[in-house]
């Protein structure tokens, strides 16, 4: 393998760029020696490649400190890239689907999504992922929120980066398998020759080995502990969604992947609100008089007290509308609605003067129930035109 160029020097950027500023300057070489635009120039792709290289290694916190402290043997064989083994452009551009994507070169063709692209060959083990529940109040879904969480997960080993080994010089290339990594079996069978590849057992696979392990983590690169991680919520997510979050689950052994956490939604129950959709729904209670005269009443919404005016004669079980005072709905597609029930209260008890004052009423024209439309006779005439 040829000599590397110092990542740095690659990006023409100093060593306390910030994400920003690399990939501005990623960008920058990625769009000058971009394939379609330098058709059949080998060395054009081959500084595409190398920039990509800088950029993986350098935009990664973890891997960056690892080059810092070690060099391109902290990295080597990291993410695809190095230790012989080469990114092709195709994987360059799912890998920075974000730095192509967006219409970067006119239109989106590098698009769809940011997928795990696992490397061919990878150092070390990599980390499992971890789930987490993440219960939410139907505010915090309605418009979305930050939340911290404390997460105890295997972190990478601060004093070796991650590496496992003492120092730089602690490497040593395995001698079962030359630093190749994989070792070859050849069978005799009845059907000939069977050469059987596998990854090399004294060094699982990365081609070296750690004469000198690191006291702090015992060689393994990572150690247990907790961490703070800020969430992001979407508005309107539902029981069930879940958000990945790459490379946030346990830290890889000796440099490895780290896996993914995964936080699962759940909703909590509200003590006014059921949620339908990107509506809500609450019951209102009215005395006689409210309902009968009309009044202002005061009700609950997802962001604090509103006014809500009852016109005169609002009939039980009606349905009022406040508009836009529901959910916002996932990717901003668009916002429910609060709907109030209408409930009137019946007193139970009555005392001489209010009995009196009912009784007066009961042959009064207007209080005659024969007066009801069909609409407002409720629950059965509404089910018949549900099924008519
Ligand atoms: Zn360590
Ligand atoms: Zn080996």
């Amino acid at each position: 393998m040829a000599t590397k160029r110092d990542y740095y020097e690659i990006l023409g950027v100093d060593k306390s760029a910030g994400e920003p500023e690399l990939k501005k300057a990623y960008r920058k070489l990625a769009m000058k020696y971009h394939p379609d635009r330098n058709k059949g120039d080998a060395d054009a792709e081959q500084k595409f490649k190398e920039a990509a290289e800088a950029y993986e290694v350098l935009s990664d916190p973890q891997k960056k400190a690892r080059y810092d402290q070690f060099g391109h043997a902290g990295v080597n064989g990291q993410g695809g890239f190095g230790g012989g083994v080469e990114f092709d452009v195709e994987d360059i551009f799912s890998r920075f689907s974000d730095i192509f994507g967006g219409g970067f070169f006119g239109e989106d063709i590098f698009g769809g999504g940011r997928g795990r692209t696992r490397s061919r060959r990878t150092i070390g083990t990599p980390g499992s992922d971890m789930k987490i529940r993440m219960p939410l109040t139907l505010e915090e879904i309605a418009f979305g929120t930050e939340k911290t969480l404390k997460v105890k997960r295997q972190t990478t080993c601060e004093v070796c980066a991650g590496t496992g080994a003492a120092s730089s010089s602690d490497f040593e290339t395995c001698g079962t398998c030359n630093g190749l990594g994989e070792v070859r079996q050849v069978t005799r069978t009845m059907l000939g020759q069977m050469v059987n590849v596998q990854p090399c057992p004294t060094c699982q696979g990365e081609g070296r080995i750690v004469k000198n392990p690191c006291k702090n983590c015992g060689g393994e690169g990572r150690i247990r502990g907790e961490e703070t991680i800020k969430v992001n919520i979407p508005s309107g997510v539902s029981n069930g969604n879940y958000i990945t979050l790459r490379g946030q689950g346990n830290a890889g052994r000796r440099g490895g992947e780290a896996g993914d956490l995964i936080v699962l939604i759940e909703e909590k129950e509200h003590e006014h609100f059921i949620r339908e959709g990107n509506n809500i729904y609450y019951d209102l209670g009215l005395s006689i008089p409210d309902a009968v005269l009309g009044s202002e009443q005061e009700v609950p919404t997802l962001k604090g007290k509103a006014k809500l005016r009852i016109e005169p004669g609002t009939q039980p079980g009606k349905l009022l509308r406040m508009r836009g005072k529901g959910i916002i709905g996932l990717n901003n597609s668009g916002e429910g609605d609060q709907y109030v029930r209408v409930n009137v209260y019946m007193p139970k008890t009555l005392s001489e003067k209010e009995r009196k004052a009912i009784e007066a009423l009961r042959d009064s024209e207007n209080f005659d129930a024969s007066n009801q439309t069909k609409e407002e006779k409720g629950f059965f005439s509404k089910m018949k035109d549900v099924f008519s």
